[in-house]
């Protein structure tokens, strides 16, 4: 399917783990790497949010492993999983740990790879396309934009207890970061929004949430931050919230990164 030895590609060698991200959903932004990874994995261990058309690109005959939730029973713990991969690994398999976006952006990859490091098991980390960026494209709004910012600050909506991460400086973040992107937020969406409000934010600037971004059902509720706690009720997960000038671009953008297949959008 691909040329490795044009690309240059590693050899995914018995014996390795490689925690690969797939991106927020739309196979086509799949790394050659992750392809390469795709077609000559043993085993491949996947989360929840990946997308299943890239799981149907794996080798036939790999077996799939779900690492996460399943019909109500709590997901497997983090050392669970970790475990798993090391046994795998000393098995002298193939081993892809397969995450949804990229595996070190609020995806613990960089746990199991401490995880692997001290086992001893040979791995690597391949990128993926984040959906707090790659969501965003899809949707017409640029993360940056020089008229506008010149930070970008990705957030979690909740920490490891599920709540509103607390050890963040909420006034020196509505004061500091022009452009706000929010992950796992749509729990918390209303407590997070009152405090930038709080710190200063003003009510009527842009929001948007991008829901199932990438993927064909994907859609975009703009909004602002006075408003959205209440618009946003009923939004379909995952979904990806963003705050700030930068969404006021989407006007003129929208469509970018969706020329060949168009892209559900609702507003
Ligand atoms: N490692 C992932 C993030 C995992 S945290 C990454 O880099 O993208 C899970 C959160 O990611 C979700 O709650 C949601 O906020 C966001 N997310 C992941 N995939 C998404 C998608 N296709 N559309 C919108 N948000 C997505």
């Amino acid at each position: 399917m691909i040329d490795s030895a044009l690309l240059g590609l590693a050899e995914f060698a018995p014996g390795n783990v490689w925690l690969v991200g797939a991106g927020p959903g739309d196979p086509g932004l799949l790394s050659a790497l992750a392809l390469h990874a795709l077609a000559h994995a043993d085993d491949v261990v996947y989360d929840a949010l990946v997308d299943p058309r890239i799981l149907r690109l794996a080798r036939p005959g790999a077996a799939l492993d779900y690492a996460g939730k399943r019909g109500g029973r709590p997901s497997p713990s983090q050392p669970d999983i970790s475990a798993r991969l090391i046994r795998l690994a000393r098995a002298g398999r193939r081993v892809l740990r397969l995450k949804g976006g990229d595996p070190c952006v609020f995806g613990r990859g960089g746990e199991e790879a401490l995880a692997l490091a001290a086992a001893g098991v040979p791995f690597r980390i391949v990128p993926g396309i984040t959906a707090g960026i790659g969501g965003l494209a899809y949707a017409g709004i640029p993360v940056t934009h020089r008229e506008t910012n010149s930070a970008v600050t990705f957030l979690t909506g909740h920490d490891s207890e599920g709540e509103v991460p607390g050890a963040l400086d909420w006034n020196a973040i509505a004061r500091g970061a022009p452009v706000l992107v929010l992950y796992m937020a749509s729990r918390h969406l209303p407590k997070i929004v009152a405090r930038l409000l709080a710190g200063g934010r003003s009510p009527d600037e842009p929001v948007a949430i991008v829901s199932k971004a990438t993927t064909p059902t994907q859609s975009v509720l703009v909004s602002t931050l006075g408003e959205i706690s209440t618009a946003a009720t009923g939004i379909q997960t995952p979904s990806i919230v963003v705050i700030g000038e930068v969404v006021r671009l989407r006007g003129a953008l929208d469509g970018v990164g969706a020329l060949e297949r168009p892209i559900a959008s609702d507003q």
